[in-house]
């Protein structure tokens, strides 16, 4: 037997999860860790916190395995929430402030201004992305504009910058490797995604020092070692990726034109376009899929900061629903949604609107209305959103979008596949597995490890477990996304 043990540290909590060479889950361990927003819009993690949920579900995972389990284990893969920002103290490990999580909104005002002076087609040329917070560029900037000596210490070298990847793979490596993956450097606002290498210009406009940055390496290969003493493991780390690329690999989305929609926190649909780096006309990114043995695939990208959460939130700020499942049986509990609408711009809003200071809003109230239709409506929301993401999609890609692979943890929900494939007119294929994310980055490995040979064997490990075709008639769909229209016009601020 050969594993991968993955190291998956998402949004919300850290998890650590053994896969065997089928993509066949063996263990897995998952924790919990705080979300500290210490003012309206802005959103951090504890980075000490996050490490330690990290050590806590690995060595949990080997302690409950048997010698020959833990013999088995060939190397570690890591994938990650993106963008999310940590800067540490090289000489102490320290990190110098809390993590600035994607969703902060703290630097909306700096990318206005940056905007104002019309920058964002050149940072978009240079990096695929538009000027938005979510990117980790502007977040590094604002730390080291606000903690006292920070600048000064990054120009003498003594401050290291990474995402999660990074810091992980820093701590896990006792400090030997300061390196971090071109998926995830591609999400930063400071990687020119053509040239494959940090922009220095975009460096300077920022004053972020160059040494502070980790080297970017291919997504699969030899990252370093795994100090012995952390876990009593002698293996390297073979591959990282940021979490909504891996999912992609995970999903077998190989070949230009596949596309996969991600439903956890937020919901993320990515665009295979190949080894062509293509640019939206129409506000979504492009970004950097994999690079292997030196050869990028790119994606054109839909971000939607909200999915998942939107149900966490009628759930635990409303108190709407019990548990997250419940929202399934509330929705088939009506037979339409008697024309309200929720736009769940809780941290703004993404693609293609991207208006950092958007804010939610429920509309069509009545003397009828229950809860049942708030929780649909944020169903509903989903649809809609990735409606949103396809028209724009297929506009740039100029072909027609036959079927999307779905995953993440709100597919659970029937009702949602089924009102997605009517709503995008598009069939809507789940897997068997829906873990695709660590399950992606564990394939990167085994490939790396040679446990698996090429990429084939991945495509005919991805099984189905359930097709949604569309059923809905073209005028109830017109007439539903003409309420949506109009709702999410109301809560935009440009
Ligand atoms: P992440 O990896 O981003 O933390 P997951 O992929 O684990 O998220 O998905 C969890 C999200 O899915 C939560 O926000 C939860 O509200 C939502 N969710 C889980 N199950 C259901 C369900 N049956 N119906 C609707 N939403 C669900």
């Amino acid at each position: 037997m050969e594993t991968i043990l993955t190291i998956d540290q998402g949004t919300t909590s850290s998890r650590a999860i053994l896969f065997d060479k089928k993509g066949g889950i063996i263990d897995v361990e998952q924790k919990e860790f705080r979300q500290i927003f210490p003012k309206p819009g802005w959103v951090e993690h504890d980075a000490e916190e996050i490490w330690q949920s990290v050590v806590d579900v690995v060595r949990a995972l080997l302690e409950k395995s048997d010698d020959k389990t833990r013999q088995s284990i060939k190397a570690f893969a890591i994938t990650n929430q993106r963008e999310t920002t940590i800067l540490w103290d090289k000489n102490t490990g320290e990190p110098i402030h809390n993590a600035i999580v994607w969703q902060d909104r703290r630097t909306a005002d700096f990318c206005d201004e940056l905007k104002a002076q019309n920058a964002e087609s050149d940072f978009r040329q240079k990096t695929g992305l538009l000027l938005d917070p979510y990117f980790s560029g502007t977040k590094v900037k604002w730390i080291l504009d606000n903690v006292e000596g920070a600048r000064e210490k990054a120009k003498n070298g003594d401050i290291l910058f990474g995402t999660v990847d990074s810091f992980l793979l820093w701590r896990l490596t006792g400090g030997a490797s300061h390196k971090t993956d071109m998926s995830n450097a591609s999400r930063t606002l400071l990687f020119n995604i053509k040239d494959k290498k940090w922009d220095n210009d975009i460096l300077s406009r920022f004053d972020i020092p160059a040494a502070i940055l980790p080297q970017v390496c291919d997504n699969i290969g030899d990252f370093g070692t795994v100090k012995k003493d952390l876990f009593g493991l002698d293996v390297p780390v073979m591959a990282m990726a940021g979490d909504q690329q891996a999912a992609t690999f995970g999903q077998a989305c190989f070949q230009r034109g596949e596309v996969k929609s991600t439903y956890g926190t937020g919901c993320f649909v990515l665009l295979n376009t190949g080894h062509e780096l293509k640019f939206s006309q129409n506000r979504l990114l492009s970004t950097v899929a994999w690079s292997i043995d030196g050869e990028v695939t790119y994606a054109i990208e839909g971000s939607i900061f909200v999915a998942g959460s939107a149900i966490q939130f009628l759930r635990d700020g409303l108190g709407l629903l019990a548990h997250a499942k419940d929202s399934e049986d509330m929705a088939v509990s009506l037979p339409s949604n008697d024309n309200v609408y929720f736009v769940p711009a809780l941290t703004g809003l993404g693609a293609p609107y991207w208006d950092a200071q958007a804010t939610g809003l429920i509309t069509g109230l009545t003397r009828g209305t229950t809860k049942a239709h708030i929780v649909r409506a944020a169903l509903e929301a989903q649809a809609y959103q990735t409606l949103d993401l396809l028209a724009a999609m297929k506009d740039d890609s100029g072909t027609d979008i036959q079927k999307i692979r779905i995953d993440g943890g709100l597919v659970a929900n029937n009702w949602v596949c089924q009102f997605l494939a009517d709503m995008t007119a598009v069939e809507i294929d789940r897997p068997r597995i829906i873990e695709t994310t660590a399950m992606g980055v564990a394939f990167m490995a085994m490939l790396g490890c040679g446990i698996l040979s090429d990429m084939n064997q991945i495509r005919d490990i991805w099984a189905l477990d359930r097709k949604f075709k569309p059923i809905m008639n073209d005028a109830e769909r017109q007439t539903l996304y003409k309420g949506w229209q109009k709702a999410i016009q109301k809560v935009q601020t440009h």
